[in-house]
Formats: C-alpha cells, structure tokens, sequence
C-alpha cells in the first residue's frame, strides 16, 4: 500500500477512538457519527493544541449538528442543477465534477454533508456520461473536480479522469478542490505531480480556514504543487470560533502566500443543515475584508461572496463605503484611512471634438493632491 494510504488508514474514524485520544463522550459522538461520518488525520490531529481549538472546532463531531431542524440538505439546489449524474451545471462556461464522495477529513460545517463519507468514486460509466455531456455543450471551457476531495483517488484514476477531459478540444481549463494538502500532506507525491503536470492548465484551490493548518510539511507540499507548476488558490469559509476574526485572518492570508497560495474566496458560511452553529453575521466577513484591503497586500484579499441560497451562484459583497457618490461627472472615493478623492469620469461626447476644454476644471483636481503615481 502507498505510504498516504496508510496513513489515511490510521486516521480517527470511530467514537471511541476519538474519545480514548481527545477524552470526549464516546455515547454522544456515536449518535453524531450515525448521520454524518467524521475524519480526523493523524496531521490535523496533531494541529489540535486543546479542546474546543480552531482546529477541533472544525473536525471534533458536535451535538448542535444534531439540533439544526430548519435548514435544508441542498441549499445551493445543486442536484437540480445536475443534468448527468455527478456533474452540476450552473455557470455557463464551467461545471462542477464531483468525482468521489470521500474526504481526507470530514469538515463539520460541510457545504455537502449530505453527500460525503459515502462510499464510491465516479464509476466508468458515470465518467463516460460526463465527458459525452462537455463534448456535446462547447460552451464549457472550465472544469472543476471536486466531490468530496478528487486528491483521494488513486492516481490511476485521477490520470483516467484528467486524460479524458483533455480529449475535449473546447476545454481549456481543469480546476480541482482540494483540501489534501492541507489535512494529508502525504498524498503529494512526486508521482502525483508528474501526473498532473502532463494535463496543464490544472489550477487547483486549496482549502485553509486557519494559519495553524499551515505547518511546515503541509507547506513543503504545497510547495511541490506549485514547482509542477500548479498556480494555488485558497477557498476559506468564514466559521465562528474559528476565523471570525481580523488578526486570525491577516494571520491566515500571510501564511497562505507564504506557502505560495493566493487567497482566492472568502465564503458566507452555508445554509446547510447540521452546520448553522457555524454561521457569523455578514457583517462579520466585511469587516474582515475592511481590515485587509489597504492595510496588506493587495494579494492577501480575497473575494468575500456569499453563494445565494436558492441556486444563484456565488455573488462577491465589498464594503459599501469605498464609493460614496458617483455621477456623470465623477465619482467620490474613500480608502482604506477614510480619506476621500475625487476621480473625474472622462467627458463623454465633446472630449473627442475638443479635447482642452473639455476637462471641467472642477473636476480636474484630485482632492489632497494625494496622488501616488509611483
Ligand atoms: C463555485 C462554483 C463554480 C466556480 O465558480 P468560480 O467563481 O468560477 O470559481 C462553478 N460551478 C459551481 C456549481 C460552483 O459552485
């Protein structure tokens, strides 16, 4: 057996397992566990420093997921968006492929729960429907595998996969979801980057809510993604107790570009039933936002979005005061100290016709003459 397979083996699934290592009641976690299945790798189990932590709070079964009686199982309405099985279909030119149902770790605040844990990868069958499906719609030209974790699969698998989808001329991207790296740093092998090399363009998002998640080897391999010539993302789901914080998050977002991983999206916590203990104000991600954009790298922020309940998509939230007016004439600015600028629009019409008088001289004028060209 591969060396990751063994230590995916190793990893916490059952009550008294858990119990017997992090001293919790077996009886209470076993009623959980019947619903929604946990996971715990021998790496996060290592990350947790003490009961209720960030990182417990993510994987350590709770009995609020038991009392979550209004929310739906579905609420993005993906398996209505699903014209073959496996496959969601909302986007026009990209469509999700969840190719196992299998996770490294079971995260508590799934966006899925109701799918992961059980058995089955995407059989041939389901595959060969797929790919019949993108051949046939040329409007597609962005794939995401996702499920579950597409890391999971074995490596002959994930090469069938990626082959076939690179039999379709119109498709120009594969994308994966991931949240291995981060949870069995393992499976990043030398092999699996040689694989996924011969397929580029293969982007992958990497799932982190926490900067402890960022240990040294989960660096290392990130680190071998990105030598194979993966550009990284970061996907983060804003959870409370767990990143609902601005200096946790500046924490975070630092150590992702430090393991050469841009911070792609910030998400509003789900709808989904059994995970609503985990949900924060969306005044809370905002403010997050706030607090990073102008103060750090420009490259630290990612895109705060809310995937609307109802089938939607995913719909991008900025703090309402960067822009407090805008009209023909210009727009009234604020940044990131609460200072306000003045950007004139261009003249439409007569700046063709005549240039110099058409700059309106009011308008001219940036206010504070803070203008930073370099
Ligand atoms: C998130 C998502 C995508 C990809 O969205 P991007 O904004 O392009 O990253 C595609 N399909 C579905 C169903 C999704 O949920």
């Amino acid at each position: 057996m591969e060396t990751w397979r063994r230590i995916l083996a190793d990893s916490i699934v059952k009550p008294k397992d858990l119990a017997a290592r992090l001293g919790v009641d077996a009886k209470e976690i076993e009623a959980i566990v019947g619903d929604y299945p946990m996971r715990i790798t021998p790496t996060v189990m290592a990350t947790i420093k003490e009961k209720g932590d960030a990182i417990w709070k993510q994987v350590v079964p709770d009995i609020a997921e038991m009392e979550d009686f209004e929310a739906e199982d579905d609420p993005l309405e993906e398996d209505l968006m699903s014209p073959v099985p496996h496959l969601v279909h909302r986007y026009p030119d990209r469509v999700l492929l969840m190719v196992t149902n299998q996770c490294p770790i079971y995260c508590r605040f799934c966006t899925r729960k109701r799918l992961v844990g059980k058995p089955g990868f995407l059989k041939k069958g389901e595959l060969d429907q797929a790919i019949a499906y993108l051949r046939e719609h040329t409007e597609v030209r962005d794939v995401i595998l996702s499920g579950g974790d597409p890391l999971l699969l074995p490596d002959y698998l994930l090469e069938r996969i990626l082959k076939a989808l690179r039999t379709i001329p119109h498709l120009e991207l594969i994308r994966l979801g991931s949240r291995v790296p981060g949870t069995l740093p393992e499976r990043i092998t030398p092999e699996l980057c040689a694989i996924v090399k011969k397929y580029h363009p293969v982007y992958m998002n990497l799932h982190f809510n926490h900067p402890d998640e960022l240990t040294p080897e989960v660096k290392a391999a990130c680190g071998m993604l990105a030598d194979a010539g993966v550009p990284l993302g970061a996907q983060t789901v804003l959870l409370k107790g767990v990143n609902d914080d601005p200096d946790i998050m500046r924490r975070l977002m630092h150590q992702l570009l430090l393991a050469r991983i841009k911070p792609y999206y910030l998400y509003q916590a789900d709808l989904t039933k059994g995970t609503n203990h985990f949900r924060t104000t969306v005044e809370t991600g905002l403010n997050i936002i706030k607090s990073l954009q102008g103060h750090t790298s420009g490259m630290a922020v990612p895109h705060f979005v809310i995937d609307a309940p109802g089938g939607g998509g995913k719909i991008p939230l900025l703090p309402g005061d960067y822009m407090v007016h805008m009209d023909a004439a210009g727009v009234l600015l604020k940044n990131y100290e609460n200072k306000a600028f003045h950007y004139p629009q261009p003249q439409q019409g007569s700046a063709r016709e005549l240039p110099m008088v058409s700059a309106a001289p009011a308008l001219g004028s940036c206010s504070n003459g803070e203008h930073d060209d370099l």
